[in-house]
Formats: structure tokens, sequence, C-alpha cells
């Protein structure tokens, strides 16, 4: 069994509340989300941080932006908008090494809001 929290949920090892799926990525909401919408996008397969994405991960971390659009669609926000994000590192405020796409939505941001 793996040691990776989300390794563990694309198994179904762990249990997570599941927003899409496809054959390369699944996306689960944020179990203490940080917006009134808050969903992890991650792919399947394991890559740690965005510090080691390679060349040829290239069609998995573009189909994660699709799955977001797919969210942001199915959820009512294309027009109104929402956040991507992916923090990167202990600087970069990571947490899980595993890599992920924070979808946020359904506040107000301002420009540059952290
Ligand atoms: P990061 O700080 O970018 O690595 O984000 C990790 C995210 O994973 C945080 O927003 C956590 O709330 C979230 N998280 C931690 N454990 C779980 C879990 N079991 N299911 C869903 N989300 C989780
Ligand atoms: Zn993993």
């Amino acid at each position: 069994m793996t040691d990776c929290l989300f390794c563990r949920i694309v198994a179904r090892q762990t249990p997570a509340d599941i927003e899409y799926e496809d054959d390369s990525v699944l996306a689960f909401r944020d179990i203490y989300p940080k917006a009134p919408v808050h969903v992890l996008i991650v792919p399947k397969r394991h890559i740690s941080s965005l510090a080691e994405v390679q060349p040829g991960d290239t069609d998995v971390m573009g189909r994660c932006i699709l799955a977001a659009r797919a969210i942001g669609e199915a959820k009512g926000f294309a027009e109104k908008g929402y956040r991507l994000s992916v923090n990167t590192g202990p600087e970069g405020g990571q947490v899980v090494y595993h890599v992920h796409f924070h979808f946020t939505a359904g506040r107000q941001r301002g420009p540059g809001a952290g």
C-alpha cells in the first residue's frame, strides 16, 4: 500500500467525494475547503510536485486543466469564474506531495488576492 494520500484516493483505498474522473485524472472535494467550492484535481499517475514535472507529463497536466474547465461548467462557474492554483514545495505551501490543482470558486477575489 502506497504512503501517498492522493494515490490512495485514486486507488479508492481512502474515501473521498469524487467530483470528476477520466482515464488519467481524478478530482475530489478538499476535506478542509477554503472556499465555497474547493476541489482538488490530480493526475492518477503519481507526480510528486510541479518541480518534478517532466516533458512526458504534459498530456496529463493539460488534462487536469480540461478537467477544471469541465468542473467549472458543471458547477455553473464558466462565466462567473474560478481560480486554479498549484502550491509547490515547502515555501509554496505544498503539504501533499502528489501534484494537484486547487479549483476554488464561489467568492469574489480582488486582483492579486492570495
Ligand atoms: P497543498 O497544501 O497544496 O499540498 O494542499 C493539500 C490539500 O489537501 C489541503 O487543501 C488539504 O485540505 C487537502 N486534504 C488533505 N487530506 C485530504 C483528504 N483526505 N481528502 C481531501 N483533501 C485532503
Ligand atoms: Zn501519489
